[in-house]
């Protein structure tokens, strides 16, 4: 048999066509991104946003909004601008919400939410979020709450910041990045859950939720170390989601994985503590990742000056490259458990 002659009219075609299609190899290219997480950009966020000025970010405070002012102001030096479909960087939580389960007279508050908007699937939304509020101000004393959950909200802004970087380099993620800073969850995770009944994109195109709460200590069971970090329900919901978060950690030799707390009978059921629970009751494949409790958890002590930042670093790559990974691989994470519980 001989060989199958193409026109050259078609070959013209075919080269034309596969020149003008950029594909991006979002494998090669992910530790060049994953490297630029920036340790003094974390430590100068968290510095201000955990500074006595933020009063401890009550859920509705003058304290809270001027930490969320800063946050904003940092974003539009990004040039990391809010989601589409929205008017400005707040999700109003009204304040009949927040108090309806059990009212303790919180004022108004908002979610914070920034977004980068992905390709050629777009209109798959991969959430990473943390939350923004602490516990305020008891009998004089500031709880700054650096770690819980400072940790978290200055992982996300470099997270973000890394994502448009990469969008404005031409290699942006195919699905679209919101991140989500939620308020209230101290006093019940009423941000998250408020997101998740008046989602800004359908529940149905979200595919997962990345969340980071508590990333900047050691606790007792980690003296020695703090390379390692709590992963909690990666496997409850997707096969795909564990298979990613192990990848993620092996590809860029990261950290120890713990698994401890993600055996649903522990006692502490820290599964169902954080805002990654409002995505994951809606079948939504949701991580959370989490360094532990240590002597300072809820005490005005949680101060900067006790975060360890290397650690905070390694963990913010390890969040980025599994969000990195989920926004960019061809298929869309696949839901096969039931078991949210
Ligand atoms: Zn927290």
């Amino acid at each position: 048999m001989i060989k199958k002659l193409i026109p050259l009219f078609a070959l013209t075609f075919f080269i034309s066509c596969s020149t003008t299609k950029k594909t991006i190899d979002y494998d090669r290219i992910e530790a060049k991104y994953v490297n630029q997480i920036n340790t003094e950009n974390l430590k100068k966020h968290l510095t201000i946003i955990a500074s006595d000025e933020m009063e401890g970010r009550n859920t509705g405070s003058e304290g809270q909004k001027k930490a969320g002012r800063y946050m904003i102001d940092e974003y539009k030096k990004m040039n990391v601008s809010f989601p589409k479909g929205a008017k400005d960087y707040y999700q109003a939580v009204p304040a009949s919400f927040l108090n309806a389960k059990r009212n303790l007279n919180l004022p108004d508050s908002e979610n914070i939410w920034v977004f980068i908007e992905g390709s050629d699937k777009k209109d798959e939304i991969v959430v990473v979020s943390a939350h923004y509020d602490h516990v305020g101000m008891k009998n004089g004393e500031i709880y700054n709450g650096a770690d819980d959950d400072g940790s978290g909200t200055v992982a996300l802004m470099e997270i973000a910041r890394i994502f448009q970087k990469a969008k404005e380099d031409g290699n942006g993620p195919r699905r679209s990045i919101l991140i989500l800073h939620v308020t209230a969850e101290e006093v019940g995770l009423h941000g998250s859950r408020y997101y998740s009944e008046n989602p800004l994109f359908p529940l149905a195109n979200t595919v997962a939720d990345v969340n980071i709460d508590m990333i900047g200590r050691r606790d007792e069971l980690h003296k020695d170390s703090n390379n390692y970090v709590y992963v909690i329900g990666s496997d409850y919901l997707s096969t795909d989601l564990y298979n990613i978060c192990e990848n993620a950690n092996t590809k860029h030799g990261l950290l120890t994985l713990d698994y401890k707390y993600n055996d649903k009978n522990d006692k502490n059921r820290f599964y169902y503590r954080s805002d990654h629970y409002n995505f994951a009751k809606n079948g939504i494949p949701s991580v959370f990742l989490f360094s532990g409790v240590h002597e300072d958890y809820h005490q005005p002590t949680d101060d900067v000056d006790k975060i360890e930042f290397d650690a905070v670093t390694t963990r913010t790559k390890y969040a980025f490259a599994i969000a990195w990974e989920i926004a960019n691989r061809e298929n869309r994470l696949i839901v096969d458990k039931k078991d949210a519980q």
